[in-house]
């Protein structure tokens, strides 16, 4: 293919391309603030990140390599370029990310694939006993629709619904703009199942006991995974709903490998509370826009904002890194979302929360942010990206 002018392309609110110099300024970015952060004393050498291409995930990957010289190894599911057909954003953010490891003399491998499957647990494990081994942290950051059970063959579709009880609230219509009512209905039964499949702890605890199985965990090896909790007006969507059943299996599943990691090789495994971010996952969420503008806003005036870089470096430096002992909350948990959860943060969005009309959307809330934040995941309204300017897409991984 030569070299094509790249415009954004929209599917309601969701972009559909990607364009490859942005995703590489994203990228670049993000390893200037990991490479700054490197603070002291060397943490975990051989890391995977399981979900590495975008959000979290990448971030994680990033300030383990730029920040503590740590090889990864990136599983994700991404589409390649095909034709004219630009690649998805995570595919150009790696393709960025290979090129500057290389460039840095930094191991990084990575495996493109469905991480639910038993051939991708086979095809990294593989990988891992040639390059990696033994590991000394795994983190798991997927964030996917649906999941083939590798056992028993059957898709699970996860739902974003309440429990119990149909819940009323007010969101942002992305692609219209406008502020409106949403009544979301209760979830059924099988619906918090199968939403507990895809984002439970199953998958996780499969890959953990995969790697210890073959001998290819380091002593002290840990493991973490993602979740949120956030303040109440999310509640009934998040925390008291669908997701938050598959996080409350994830927690638990979190304490389980750590006291079987714990007894057989001093390791750990711990959940990570994560702040609220924009990100392709997040965006989907009902509410969430709306409580993302505001909590912008907010966050930007009181000059505690952070993006997943800026998140996943304190994870290392504060929780990480050799030699610091991890304080966790009641419940075990590691906390990045302090910053987000102070109580005059979140008094500030709660004042201005029931004030926010479509009139004033843009004047009340940074909505203009969370729609450029979210452009930017795919590489478009980057800053010093020339978008009439032709660039190649049909970029390989290797
Ligand atoms: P994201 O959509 O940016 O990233 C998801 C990653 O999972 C990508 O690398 C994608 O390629 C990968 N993936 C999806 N399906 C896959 C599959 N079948 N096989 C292999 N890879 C697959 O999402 P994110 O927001 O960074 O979420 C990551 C984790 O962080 C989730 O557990 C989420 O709940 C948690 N979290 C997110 C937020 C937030 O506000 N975004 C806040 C706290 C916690």
């Amino acid at each position: 293919m030569p070299p094509q002018i790249v415009k954004r392309r929209s599917r309601g609110f969701i972009c559909v391309n990607a364009h490859p110099e942005g995703c590489r300024r994203n990228v670049e970015r993000q390893i200037a603030v990991a490479s700054e952060a490197r603070p002291g004393p060397a943490a975990p050498r051989n890391v995977l990140v399981i979900g590495a291409s975008t959000g979290y995930g990448l971030a994680s990957r990033i300030a383990a390599a730029w920040g503590y010289d740590a090889r990864t190894l990136g599983v994700f599911f991404e589409r390649p370029p095909d034709g004219d057909k630009t690649a998805t954003a995570g595919y150009y953010n790696t393709v960025a990310l290979h090129e500057r490891a290389k460039r840095d003399g930094l191991f990084a491998a990575s495996i493109n694939g469905d991480a639910f499957s038993d051939a991708c647990k086979r095809e990294t494990i593989a990988a891992v006993r040639r390059e990696l081994a033994p590991l000394d942290l795994i983190i798991y950051s997927l964030a996917s629709p649906k999941r083939v059970h590798p056992r028993t063959g059957v898709a699970h579709n996860s739902a974003l619904k309440p429990i119990g009880q149909p819940f009323s609230s007010r969101t942002i219509e992305l692609d219209s703009e406008k502020v409106v009512g949403v009544t979301l209905g209760p979830a059924t039964e099988k619906e918090i199942a199968d939403t507990i499949a895809v984002m439970g702890g199953e998958d996780w605890r499969m890959w953990i006991e995969a790697f210890a199985a073959e001998g290819l965990l380091a002593p002290g090896a840990r493991t973490l995974a993602y979740t949120y909790i956030g303040p109440e007006v999310t509640w009934p969507i998040y925390r008291d709903g669908t997701i938050g059943r598959a996080k409350q299996d994830l927690e638990q599943t979190a304490r389980s490998l750590d006291a079987t990691l714990a007894a057989k090789l001093g390791g750990h495994a711990w959940v990570s509370v994560n702040k609220a971010v924009v990100t392709q996952a997040s965006a989907a969420i009902p509410v969430v826009p709306l409580y993302l503008s505001l909590l912008s806003r907010v966050m930007r005036e009181k000059g505690v904002e952070e993006y997943p870089i800026e998140q996943a470096c304190r994870l290392f430096a504060d929780f990480l890194a050799e030699g610091s002992a991890p304080v966790t909350d009641e419940a075990g948990r590691i906390r990045l979302d302090d910053r987000e959860m102070r109580a005059d943060v979140q008094a500030g969005v709660a004042a201005l929360w029931p004030q926010v009309t479509t009139e004033n959307l843009r004047a009340l809330t940074n909505f203009a942010q969370f729609q450029r934040d979210f452009r930017n995941l795919f590489g478009f309204e980057v800053k010093g990206v020339d978008y009439d300017e032709p660039v190649e897409t049909d970029l390989s991984l290797d």
